[in-house]
């Protein structure tokens, strides 16, 4: 046998030896999407980042939204199905009604309505529901414990979840209350009157026996040690609390400024390793088992994902969910988190099918 010859005919690494395909062009976008009739975005990163809207964005999308379903293509009333636009987003400060709304309003017309929005907010409260909690569910007397923005709380009161929200810093009197449906008797919460928390504060934490699950979302105002020691007793002292889920994993979010924001990921993290090894929250996020199999089949009516593509700007979350999920298609835009060179080297269950410098170049030329 000849191992020296063997030894310099070694197989490159087979992650690296072909390029991302960019789109670069309409044309280039109509041969992408030729068998795609269903498009998933993510939105900070790729629709907007912050305040800024993504140039072209709103021109891309409506493009997107008025062209005809390939499927249908040969059908005399093509007219009649075109293409369907998602939004999938980790972002758990909005609910999907104000999601809906504000992509109507920064979409240049395009109406976007709350069946469309798959956020994680939501994702987390359909998760408590399909562990019975809310209304008609067989723990429907129980409430989960709650960290979050008015998102959260939204879509916690729309499926009759009860929470409440444990310790919270009594800063003014409208603090708490008043517009995030809080007014149910379930939003009872511990007060704070400063951010300073002793042990014997800890020890004298009174647990609501109801509590049967903690849900955690983005909050930089909520999140406090002493909200992260009530959520470790809850979850190692109440027998009922067996239920332990996070809107979604990630570590950091990019400010404009590119320095990194702290996200739920970490927050989480805290309140596991506080918890104990038994304590894991389910990810209701993208990145998850539960958004992709158990909600997105509900989410989206006959959603084939051998026709669908999803265009986000994260290898890890937007990019890994298309792949895990068999997507027929998984592109990148490079206004956002990732870059190029990233995608490039990224390992398979990370790498984009496509490349789009911005979301704009998916604009489709319908006139043609
Ligand atoms: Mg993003």
């Amino acid at each position: 046998m000849p191992p020296a010859a063997a030894a310099t005919t070694a197989a490159p690494p087979a992650t690296t030896t072909t390029t991302i395909p960019t789109i670069a062009s309409p044309s280039d976008a109509a041969t992408a999407l030729a068998q795609v009739d269903t498009l998933l975005f993510d939105q900070d990163g790729v629709l907007w980042r912050g305040d800024e809207d993504v140039p072209g964005a709103a021109r891309a999308l409506q493009s997107l939204a008025a062209s005809a379903c390939p499927s249908s293509s040969s059908d005399a009333n093509n007219d009649e199905k075109r293409r369907r636009l998602f939004f999938v987003t980790n972002n758990s400060t909005l609910s999907r009604r104000a999601y809906a709304s504000k992509l109507t309003k920064r979409l240049g017309g395009l109406e976007v309505t709350p069946q469309q929005v798959v956020c994680s907010a939501w994702s987390a409260a359909e998760y408590l529901r399909s562990k019975g909690f809310g209304r008609g569910g067989e723990r429907s007397g129980q409430k989960v414990l709650a960290l979050g923005e008015a998102g959260l709380f939204d879509e916690l009161t729309e499926a009759g979840i009860a929470y409440t929200r444990g310790p919270v810093l009594s800063v003014g009197e409208e603090e708490e209350g008043g517009k995030n449906g809080s007014s149910s008797p379930s939003s009872s919460s511990l007060r704070l009157s400063s951010l300073r928390c002793t042990s014997a504060d800890i020890a004298s934490f009174a647990l609501d026996p109801s509590v049967g699950g903690v849900v955690i979302g983005w909050s930089a105002q909520q999140f406090t040690y002493a909200w992260v020691a009530y959520a470790a007793a809850c979850l190692r002292e109440l027998p009922l609390c067996d239920t332990f889920v996070v809107t979604n994993r990630d570590s950091a979010d990019a400010l404009p400024s590119g320095r990194l924001l702290p996200g739920t990921g970490a927050i989480a993290a805290a309140v596991e390793a506080a918890a104990g090894k038994a304590h894991v929250a389910v990810d209701a996020g993208k990145g998850g088992e539960w958004l992709l199999r158990g909600l997105l089949p509900r989410a989206i009516p006959d959603f084939d994902p051998s026709r669908a593509a999803m265009v986000g700007d994260r290898l890890d979350t937007d990019v890994a969910f298309a792949v895990e999920g068999g997507f027929r298609a998984a592109m990148l835009t490079l206004t956002g988190v990732a870059k190029r060179d990233e995608a490039e080297g990224a390992a398979l269950a990370q790498r984009p099918t496509h490349i789009l410098p911005s979301v704009a170049d998916l604009t489709l030329d319908n006139g043609s």
